[in-house]
């Protein structure tokens, strides 16, 4: 495989926390991607949602199918700019490991909850997951992920907990971005979920076809597929419309992408970091038919009344628990409350309340629930 020169190559990795010695057969990048793909938080992806609640029906996407289809995409990019095709694929795969139980509206909940003890950010708790809270290894916390990595999965921080997570989080303080292929997993992150929102919106039926008239990126993939299969079923023409937006939404970003590699001419990854825009990046056009796509999907999906039931219903169970094992940590399970008493010893009423977040973010969505029902269900003994 060739690489650019501004791809991340492994020889010049900043390293593990831990220093660990190599593997005979794997790259850092590729063991980095095994241990996450053998992470408990990993399995439990299956069973979380993004927009969907899991129980409502298994044709949705999962966090887990998301993450592939994130990481498909990824890989397929990072091949095309000739960069760092294992490392990418190990950002993509991880970058939702911090989600909490049922999407967005669990993590506004959480955060809510933990206001007063530093607020609550799924892709900090992505980082938590990878360097602290994965019980795997003897030597360990964590999985103990190289630098580029946990680089990649930090995408989003503000500066205040910048500084208390040391170089992985410089580019929030000095300014700069992260390496082509964090940058890549990113936008890889954003094409996926809006084309799968729009498939998995179609089939739970919260829209029709004809809602999506005025969405233009639709539109255009939908007359090209009329064309050539007039009269096809409308799941296959949906599917055939949808891999049409991704390829041209995949084969935009490889344009416009090398397009501002060659104008910046970064030598080296460092150079990259020191850039202040993203090199990866949609064209213009490209930008703003993705943010009427959003945008639509803002107004007709995520504000539905069905999905708004389901969220409320979600926020509740997540304030509830959280309120519950705060203010008595022995409901929990043995080793998630001694854990709680141990972050209290250290850090007070805040290590108690992070503790207790930690255990609520770690859950999938049926688990909450069957949680939620064990604990204020009076009728329920176990
Ligand atoms: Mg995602």
């Amino acid at each position: 495989m060739t690489m650019q020169p501004y791809a991340v190559i492994e020889q010049a990795s900043r390293g593990r926390l831990r220093p660990e010695p190599g593997d005979k057969f794997r790259g850092e990048f590729q063991r980095d991607r095994d241990r996450i793909i053998h992470s408990a938080a990993f399995r439990r992806l299956e069973y979380k949602t993004q927009v969907f609640v899991n129980h409502e029906g298994d044709m949705f996407r999962t966090r887990l199918t998301h993450s592939i289809e994130v990481a498909q995409i990824a890989r397929t990019i990072a091949r095309g700019l000739e960069v760092n095709e294992d490392l990418t694929e190990a950002i993509a795969l991880a970058h939702d490991l911090g989600h909490t139980p049922f999407g967005h509206a669990g993590q506004d909940a959480l955060h809510a909850c933990m206001r007063r003890f530093g607020g609550f950010e799924h892709n900090l708790q992505s980082l938590r997951v990878v360097d602290l809270l994965e019980e795997k290894y003897a030597a360990f916390p964590g999985l103990n992920l190289s630098f580029e990595t946990r680089e990649g999965i930090l995408k989003h921080c503000s500066k205040t907990d910048a500084h208390t997570l040391g170089s992985v989080a410089e580019r929030f303080i000095n300014g700069g971005q992260p390496s082509i292929e964090a940058q890549i997993a990113n936008l890889a992150d954003e094409i996926a979920y809006n084309n799968h929102d729009v498939d998995d919106a179609l089939r739970a039926g919260l829209i029709a076809v004809q809602n999506l008239d005025s969405v233009a990126s639709f539109v255009d993939c939908q007359r090209e597929v009329n064309g050539l299969w007039p009269g096809l079923s409308d799941r296959r023409a949906i599917h055939e419309i949808i891999r049409r937006m991704i390829n041209a939404q995949v084969t935009d970003v490889l344009v416009a992408s090398h397009q501002a590699i060659e104008t910046s001419a970064p030598a080296s990854v460092d150079d990259v970091r020191k850039l202040k825009q993203p090199l990866v990046r949609f064209s213009a056009p490209m930008r703003s038919q993705h943010l009427a796509l959003k945008r639509f999907l803002r107004e007709h999906v995520y504000r539905h009344y069905r999905v708004r039931r389901m969220s409320v219903k979600a926020a509740r169970v997540v304030r509830e628990l959280f309120k519950s094992f705060l203010s008595d940590p022995r409901l929990m399970p043995d080793d998630a409350r001694d854990r709680v008493f141990e972050l209290e010893a250290e850090n007070g009423r805040a290590g108690r309340a992070r503790g207790v977040a930690d255990y609520v973010a770690g859950m999938t969505d049926r688990f909450a629930i069957a949680e939620h029902q064990r604990i204020f269900d009076a009728a329920r003994l176990t």
